[in-house]
């Protein structure tokens, strides 16, 4: 299928994949894997044969479906990644463009494969496995030195958003800033207003994956949408060159999550959601008009029908290594749209695909270098012919060599030179000017030593920098790596810092809606996966610890060996050996032992950093769940409490069974509490949790995100104590809520605002615990 046609050119047709969703339904019967074909892999279906007009008759059908290979219900996250993504992203990190992408119908499971599930670290999906390998490559590879950005990018009824925009924070619905395309002279597609960020590493990508996330869901109730009808793209852009080279290559990398695929008709229309799902229609409709195309080779290919054919115009038929994930449900129900799903994919594996090594001279770099060796050549000619100067450096002349410095410094490119002539005085000044910067860093090295000693309680538990940096073979002690063994302390402090600061900043919660949502919570279905992911967090900052410990423990003893290895060789030399030129068998013993010490420091900073990962990706989850709670708070606390302009209507309570968990059946109300407009920053509200710092403190991209709690504390819970024990609800509070409604009253205090919530709160209290005592149909 793939095949070298010329140099730095891949001819290959679209990969095509299939996962089957799990499911608790018996389908022994109805379909079947098999991956043992010389061929390539099949999935088929048995299915009652349909007459037409609806008619069903008990003779079966089958049918067939090759790909390149089938992953059975039992398919772990790993194993996609391994087969799926990993040849693609070793291409990207070759030069070459990548995508995925993952189609089928809502609730087959492209969400979970491409992004991954919500519920603990092994669930990540392909984008966070993704990330990790190209950042463990770029590490590793010190032959290149590479750049990274990324962009979200967002498709809604045919208009784009940018999933990273920072004003999809503060936003009101009009103001929703949109994505447009523009064509260029040569028809490449340029995205205007799509902010492009740069991230250094995997921590600051995967902020930004959560980050868009968090934005996709908020954005989800400004727009009244469901993301089941959105696409979402995430592209990881790839710059890598040779250090000191001007020859550059670029490559992308989109992973994409296609909206459900689900034919309009079997959909519930009305409204709103004829538009979307004519919309939908339109866009996939598109995607399979540009695929047909394709694979028939026709000379038209419409690209521009739609937004996203043109996003993805390289993806398909272009230059590009594609691979699809075709998501199955094989449920019972579901069996039509999974066939159809299947049919799909065997239209796009017909697909070829020519991607091109995206290798070029950058100009600005040629150029620099241009300039460097004319500069270069110039200074050896003055070298030799020249007189040396005798006059003081100018004002100008010095400011300019301050910015050459820091230019100097700041260059990744490690083979970067300091162009400074054969001018001695210029010469000195840049070394001047390096040793007050050292001696500024080593001023904040302290500090920061210092700090680190507090933070750790006793104040040497960390061997200072300094001693790492004279330990044999200098093992770096990352500051990440610092960072897991303080942060548990500074997560503490922090969340007693905005306790304070909350109460400082502005009234809480009234403490009817603060009851309320500690009844709503008690119901949520999220509530098992946070404290699943409390208890995982405790256990990995216990596990840290201790591995804290054993570096500091096995850094100590290598500091002993040398001692020891330092202590021999002045005796052996004050005994003015004859045989100096033997091996001394006590010294090879002790360098044999720091060895084994070294060893084992580096499995113990290579465990730290495998538990950084995870810790890191756990407390961003719980930090979605957090939001995800909060919105579906707001929005339910504005369903059973109709503000006062519409207390007349009749809420959804009334009119059935209410749900917890669904999304409002009408756009945010303006003026209905007012908290309909404006969801971002979540903190400038009086919301549950406002007091803990929202997703929108993602933007630090430092390791700073904040867990609800922090795990080793045990607080006392109380209601007014919500930053340590949002999850447990107090017993007085347990016995509240057991009260009948006649028997409940609490004082109204004289505050409109505050009455007007405790009265809401009431309403809805009584509202939820009639349902309780009704059993649900
Ligand atoms: P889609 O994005 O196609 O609408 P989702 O990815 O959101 O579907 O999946 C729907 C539900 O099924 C989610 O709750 C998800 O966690 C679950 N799910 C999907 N695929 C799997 C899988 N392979 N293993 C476990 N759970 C899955
Ligand atoms: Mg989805």
């Amino acid at each position: 299928m793939a095949g070298m046609a010329e140099k730095g050119t891949v001819k290959e047709t679209i990969q095509i994949f299939a996962r089957v969703k799990p499911t608790r339904e018996e389908t022994s019967k109805v379909y079947s894997v098999n991956n043992d074909e010389a061929a390539g892999a099949s999935v088929e279906f048995v299915v009652p044969k349909d007459l037409g007009d609806g008619y069903v008759n008990n003779k079966l059908e089958n049918y067939k479906f090759r790909f390149r290979r089938v992953f059975d219900q039992t398919a772990g996250q790993e194993e996609i990644f391994e087969t799926i993504a990993q040849p693609v992203a070793d291409r990207v990190l070759a030069g070459y463009n990548g995508t995925i992408f993952a189609y089928g119908q809502t609730n087959s499971g492209k969400t979970f494969t491409i992004t991954g599930g919500a519920r603990s670290y092994g669930d990540r999906g392909i984008i966070p496995r993704t990330l990790s390998y190209l950042y463990q490559h770029i590490i590793q590879d010190s032959t290149m030195v590479y750049t990274t950005h990324i962009s979200y990018l967002e498709i809604y009824n045919n208009v784009c958003y940018d999933l990273l925009d920072r004003q999809l924070e503060a936003c009101r619905l009009e103001d929703l800033p949109t994505v447009t395309i523009m064509h260029d002279s040569e028809q490449n597609i340029q995205l205007r207003n799509l902010s492009i960020q740069q991230s250094a590493n995997e921590e600051e990508a995967l902020n930004l994956l959560f980050l868009g996330d968090t934005h996709r869901m908020t954005a989800e109730t400004l727009l009244n949408k469901a993301s089941t009808r959105s696409h979402c793209i995430f592209t990881v852009y790839l710059c890598g060159r040779q250090p000191g080279s001007a020859t550059v290559r670029r490559s992308k990398l989109h992973l994409v999550d296609l909206a459900g695929s689900e034919r309009v008709n079997k959909m519930a229309l009305g409204g709103q959601l004829l538009t979307e799902a004519k919309y939908i229609n339109v866009s996939l409709h598109y995607l399979e008009q540009v695929i047909i195309s394709l694979s028939e080779s026709r000379a038209h290919i419409p690209y521009r029908n739609s937004l996203m054919t043109s996003v993805l115009r390289d993806s398909l038929g272009g230059n590009c290594m594609t691979t699809m994930i075709s998501t199955i449900s094989v449920d019972k129900t579901n069996l039509k749209e999974s066939m159809s799903t299947c049919r799909f994919a065997q239209r796009v594996a017909l697909i070829k695909n020519e991607a091109v090594l995206n290798e070029e001279e950058d100009p600005v770099l040629l150029i620099a270098r241009l300039k460097r060796e004319n500069q270069s050549l110039r200074d050896e000619l003055a070298m030799v012919t020249g007189e040396p100067r005798q006059e003081q450096l100018t004002q100008y002349e010095i400011q300019k060599l301050e910015v050459q410095v820091k230019d100097f410094l700041e260059d990744p490119d490690p083979e970067a030179t300091l162009a400074l002539g054969t001018d001695l005085q210029k010469i000195r000044r840049c070394f001047t000017l390096l040793k007050t910067i050292v001696s500024g860093l080593r001023q904040q090295l302290t500090i920061i030593q210092e700090k680190l000693g507090r933070a750790n309680g006793t104040g040497n538990e960390l061997t200072p920098l300094s001693a790492v940096a004279t330990a044999p073979d200098f093992i770096p002690l990352n500051e990440a790596v610092r960072g897991i063994l303080i942060s548990e302390k500074e997560e503490t402090e922090k969340t007693r810092d905005q306790d304070t600061t909350a109460q400082l900043n502005g009234p809480r919660l009234s403490i009817g809606k603060e009851e309320a949502f500690e009844i709503f919570m008690r119901d949520h279905e999220d509530r098992l996966t946070i404290e699943d992911n409390k208890a995982v967090l405790k256990q990995r900052y216990i596990e840290a610890k201790g591995l804290g410990v054993q570096v500091n423990k096995t850094r100590d003893s290598i500091n002993e060996l040398k001692k020891q290895l330092e202590m021999r060789r002045i005796q052996r030399a004050d005994q003015d050996h004859r045989e100096e030129e033997e091996q001394d068998p006590v010294e090879a013993i002790i360098l044999k032992q720091v060895e084994a010490e070294k060893k084992e420091f580096k499995s113990y900073i290579g465990d730290l950093k495998t538990l950084r990962t995870e810790i890191q990706h756990v407390q961003l989850l719980m930090e979605r769940a957090k939001v995800k709670l909060q919105k579906d708070f707001k929005e339910w606390w504005s369903e059973e409490t109709p503000g006062p302009q519409d207390s007349g209507a009749p809420s959804r309570l009334q009119t059935g069974r209410p749900s917890l968990n669904s999304k409002p059946s009408s756009p945010g109300r303006p003026g209905s509490g007012g908290h309909s407009l404006s969801y971002f920053p979540a903190h400038k509200q009086q919301e549950p949790y406002s007091h803990v710092p929202s997703a929108t403190d993602l933007r630090s991209f430092v390791p700073k995100i904040q867990t609800m709690q922090t795990p080793s504390e045990d607080r006392p819970a109380s209601s007014h104590q919500r930053g340590g024990s949002v999850l447990e609800l107090t017993p007085q509070l347990r016995d509240l809520s057991s009260i009948k409604p006649a028997d409940y009253s609490i004082p109204l205090t004289g505050d409109s605002r505050i009455d007007d919530d405790i009265l809401a709160f009431v309403r809805a209290r009584q509202n939820l615990l009639q349902r309780r005592d009704t059993p649900q149909q």
